[in-house]
């Protein structure tokens, strides 16, 4: 039996190193590669995932899983990594691969005729791809059998998840969050944007952000910061790497941008040495993934505690520009709350309706309750019922992301799920670290990432999302620390 548990693990390693591969031909892509280059990195791509999917289909490997199961008597470690490699390998071996291939190619294709239609604001030219995405998506999901299509998909992103959960979280956290949003925009008191469109040379905007993520616990030998067009962090344990781009008139794209990024390599940095390479060792799922980037971006890095530490520096950073800005001014500048219309510019608050709205649209489409003809139609009526505005183009509104044109339907939820998460695990962390405030006061942000790596990290994904969070918190998951914690948090801004 140990050859077995051997040979299964080295076949599971060995996914687990091409992945990476795969990972560092994508970051190349999208940050040093040269623009002609896309054509050949295409063929790569393709000759590699070629290899991936043989690897995951290997018959031995559906061998072994069932030979190591029926044995019994596994540690912990073991069962989970079984589990794992298990929903792995069935669902490649399920899909066929003319339907991977045909779907691949229909989503490359959806995703020209998506920037061409976004560019020229015409729903139209995006449609006809849309539907034949969302037909071969459905086609995917029966080949997966799970009786609600959309849990299939759902569990490439967010094991453990379901339709129906999701949908009982969100119609708790819509119910909280509008009322909420209704009594800012009435309070009289509001703050302003306008001290952050000053001018931050980005250069100090960089050398700024490098401070903070490397006071977070960011291992810059085991990581690196570059700019790309879209912000992402890939890679894992000692080769991590992040991205941002700068805005020299806002200066909250590239700050909190770093900060959310460098939340994501933290953990990826935190992983188990001896496991990150098996099933089970790898991180957890999207949602508590996101819960770790919006946990430090907006639960710490908006934070007054925070900015007590930081300002002063943030000040000295850029000499004369914030001279006659308090601190307090300046907080409440990066909280500001405001109904708006693209969701990766959206706050706190009305991101989670963003994302609801996108989790009942998709889900409409996916069960045929909604034809693609009349999404931008359902996506208007939503942001008014949501959000009381309507964007006067589809650019602004059903074309600004570009999720579905890439085939991923069931992952605009881990967004929302990863706020509900992270503020789940901050309640604890203060439960546990009594004076955290007065700690972020001192600029001890290493506090946090000891905690995280403690209690979320070197787990990976040992257990399931939904187990993960009763393990550390004692409670499953729940709307309720996130209500809370924007309720205090706004009412104290905003004046109610
Ligand atoms: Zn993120």
């Amino acid at each position: 039996m140990a050859d077995k548990v051997n040979r299964f693990r080295e076949k599971c390693r060995l996914v687990h190193d091409l992945a990476e591969v795969q990972q560092l031909l994508d970051w190349d892509q999208q940050v040093v590669m040269p623009r002609k280059g896309a054509e050949q990195r295409g063929l790569q791509q393709a000759a590699l995932a070629g290899v991936v999917h043989s690897k995951l289909t290997d018959p031995e490997m559906g061998e072994l899983i069932a030979d190591l199961k029926a044995a019994g008597g596994q540690d912990e470690d073991l069962k989970a990594d079984l589990r794992e490699a298990e929903r792995a390998w069935s669902r490649a071996v399920k899909i066929p691969p003319e339907l991977v291939a045909e779907r691949a190619k229909a989503c490359a294709m959806a995703q020209v005729a998506w920037e061409e239609a976004k560019e020229a604001d015409d729903f139209a030219r995006f449609r006809p791809h849309l539907e034949r995405v969302l037909e071969l998506t459905r086609e995917t999901a029966a080949a997966i059998g799970t009786p609600n299509p959309y849990d299939a998909l759902l569990e490439d992103y967010e094991p453990g998840m379901s339709e129906e959960a999701l949908k009982a979280v969100f119609s708790q956290l819509r119910e909280g969050l509008i009322p909420l949003l209704d009594r800012i925009q009435g309070a009289a008191n509001k703050p302003a944007q306008e001290v952050l469109k000053r001018h931050f040379p980005a250069q100090a905007q960089e050398r700024f952000g490098l401070q903070v993520v490397a006071d977070m616990g960011f291992d810059g030998a085991a990581g690196r910061l570059d700019r790309s067009a879209h912000p992402f962090t890939s890679g894992t344990l000692a080769d991590v790497r992040i991205t941002t781009r700068y805005d020299e008139h806002f200066l909250n794209m590239a700050l909190f941008g770093m900060i959310h990024e460098a939340g994501h390599a933290l953990y990826e940095q935190g992983l188990d040495p001896k496991r990150f390479r098996d099933p089970s060792g790898q991180a957890c799922s999207l949602g508590i993934h996101e819960s770790q980037s919006r946990l430090w971006e907006n639960l710490i890095g908006r934070s007054r505690p925070f900015w007590a530490c930081y300002y002063p520096k943030l000040q000295s950073a850029f000499p004369g520009v914030l001279d006659d800005v308090d601190v307090e001014t300046f907080y409440r500048s990066v909280n500001v709350c405001e109904p708006s219309l693209i969701r990766v510019e959206a706050d706190e608050v009305t991101y989670n309706l963003h994302i609801i709205l996108r989790f009942e649209l998709e889900s409409a489409l996916l069960h045929r309750q909604l034809e693609a003809a009349d999404l931008p139609e359902a996506w208007r009526a939503k942001m008014k019922a949501f959000l009381g505005i309507e964007p006067p183009t589809d650019r602004e509104g059903v074309l600004q992301d570009i999720h579905w044109s890439a085939g991923l339907i069931g992952y605009f939820p881990t967004y929302a799920l990863g706020n509900l998460f992270g503020a789940q695990f901050m309640e604890t962390m203060r439960r546990d670290v009594p004076d955290l405030d007065r700690r972020l006061e001192a600029g001890e942000l290493r506090v946090v990432k000891r905690w995280l790596n403690e209690y979320i990290h070197v787990h990976g994904r040992r257990y399931l999302a939904p187990e993960l969070c009763e393990k550390v918190t004692g409670r499953p998951l729940s709307v309720q620390p996130a209500l809370s914690y924007l309720q205090t948090k706004y009412g104290e801004i905003y004046g109610f």
